[in-house]
C-alpha cells in the first residue's frame, strides 16, 4: 500500500501518541530529551512510521541543539524538503519521502562536508544497529 495514502485513523493504529503528534501533526520533541541524542552506535536511522532508511550514523554529529543532527540524509531521494512558514519563521521542513512523515528541519549552519544541519526528532526515527 502507498504509505502516503494512509489516513490518520490508520496511522493512529500503528504509531504511539507521541509518534503521531510529531510525524503526522508536525510536533517537536522537547530538546535534550530524545532517545537518540547521544546515540553513538553504528547503524541506520529508519523512519519510525514506514521504516524508510533516512540517515546513517556516519553523518551524525553533536550540534549542541538538543536534537539528533546529521550533515546529510542516507540518500537524497529518501527525504523531501518543504518550505515551512509556521511560527513566524521561514524554515525548511524535512519529511520522509515514502510516508510524508514530519522529521524535523534543515539549516545552513552545519559542518563540513555539506554545511547543512538536519535537525531531526528522535521520535521520528527508529535506530537499527549495524556492526
Ligand atoms: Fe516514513
Amino acid at each position: 500500500m502507498n504509505e502516503k495514502n494512509k489516513t490518520n485513523k490508520e496511522w493512529k493504529k500503528i504509531l504511539t501518541e507521541e509518534e503521531f503528534q510529531v510525524l503526522r501533526e508536525k510536533g517537536t520533541e522537547q530538546p535534550f530529551t530524545g532517545k537518540y541524542l547521544h546515540n553513538k552506535k553504528n547503524g541506520i536511522y529508519l523512519c519510525a512510521g514506514c521504516k524508510n532508511k533516512l540517515f546513517s550514523s556516519t553523518d551524525k554529529f553533536d550540534s549542541g541543539s538538543g536534537w539528533p543532527s546529521f550533515t546529510q540524509p542516507f540518500s537524497n531521494e529518501k527525504i523531501e524538503m518543504k518550505t515551512d512558514m509556521s511560527h513566524g519563521m521561514t524554515r525548511t521542513e524535512v519529511v520522509c519521502h515514502r510516508c510524508g512523515g514530519h522529521l524535523g528541519h534543515v539549516f545552513n549552519d552545519g559542518p563540513a562536508p555539506t554545511g547543512l544541519r538536519f535537525c531531526i526528532n528522535s521520535i521520528s526515527l527508529f535506530f537499527e544497529e549495524k556492526d
